[in-house]
């Protein structure tokens, strides 16, 4: 699969299908001992924006059906395609070959299929990738027909929830560094579907609640979230827009300290603020309640 991927990028570059230029990311550590990488991509001021206004996203699906010049992979239900303006090479997307809206929950089958695909890309490229999903117009997302994301990750950087191999925490929990509203779960290595979705469904619940807690519940039917997942890790990040009050575009990648930016003053904001324009927007940390009941002072039999 990662031959292909690899391949089909190299024809897409050469019949100019695909508009590409490389960056060159640049990994930092926090004070808190949490990285972030930093990407100059002046290409992003070219990408059509009729589709990515803010609180939209396109009616028009670019995959139905997908361009053949950009199919790498046929499946059952679905295509694995290039993204048409990427930021790092092989940046692929799992798309349903139906179209299902983008803020419908990943099922089963979205699981099953997408877990597979990261397990194959990370093993076949001797690369780490990270599969990510933008839900809801507010979480930056600007297609409207289900698609999964995959992108490597920088050689030196770590994300966040690594630190999901020290602790014990068998349930939902949050990183105390990050100054935003997040919910990370652990998963065990050579996770079913099953297990994923029962994963999933835990982040869902909490990133429900968080948005049933505010006002924000008055002006959408939709959860808006971003999801990224690693084969160790899953994180939901809750979201109310998709740009910063500067204008930043912040997807799922931001929310792992991934950041874009398309001109150096967007940069310089950037690395002046950092995981702060997660929280600008999403919500501010919260410590996880343990919704657990308390048996305390009762006998159990
Ligand atoms: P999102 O913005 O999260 O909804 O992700 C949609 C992705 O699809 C973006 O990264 C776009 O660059 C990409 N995209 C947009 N149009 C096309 C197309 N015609 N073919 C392939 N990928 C596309």
């Amino acid at each position: 699969m990662y031959k292909k991927v690899d391949q089909k990028f190299d024809a897409a570059l050469t019949s100019a299908e695909i508009q590409f230029e490389p960056v060159n990311p640049e990994v930092h550590s926090l004070e808190n001992g949490v990285d972030v990488v930093y990407t100059l991509a002046p290409q992003l001021e070219k990408k059509p924006s009729s589709n990515t206004e803010a609180g939209t996203t396109t009616k028009q699906s670019p995959w139905l059906p997908p361009d053949e010049s950009l199919l790498v992979e046929t499946l059952d239900d679905y295509s694995v395609v290039l993204n048409k303006y990427p930021v790092v090479r092989n940046h692929c997307l799992l798309v349903s070959k139906e179209h299902i809206p983008q803020a419908l929950p990943l099922g089963e089958e979205d699981w099953a299929t997408a877990i597979e695909l990261l397990r194959t890309l990370n093993k076949e490229s001797k690369t780490r990738h990270v599969g990510f999903f933008n839900s809801g117009v507010e979480s930056g997302a600007s297609v409207d027909h289900k698609h999964i994301q995959f992108v490597t990750i920088p050689e030196d950087f770590k994300p966040f929830p690594d630190t999901v191999k020290d602790t014990n925490d068998d349930e939902v929990y949050a990183d105390n560094r990050v100054p935003f509203a997040h919910f990370i779960r652990n998963v065990p290595r050579n996770a079913d579907a099953d297990d994923l979705i029962f994963r999933y469904s835990q982040i869902l619940g909490e990133l429900l609640t968080r948005s049933f807690k505010t006002e924000f519940n008055k002006k959408t039917n939709d959860v808006h979230y971003n999801l990224v997942f690693t084969e160790e890790w899953i994180l939901g990040v809750p979201r109310t827009k998709a740009k910063t009050d500067d204008g930043i575009s912040i997807n799922a990648l931001g929310t792992i300290g991934m950041f874009l930016a398309k001109n150096e003053s967007d940069l310089a904001i950037i690395k002046e603020k950092n995981l702060d324009l997660v929280k600008e927007v999403g919500y501010p940390f919260e410590k996880i309640e343990k919704h657990a009941p308390d048996f305390s002072g009762y006998t159990l039999y």
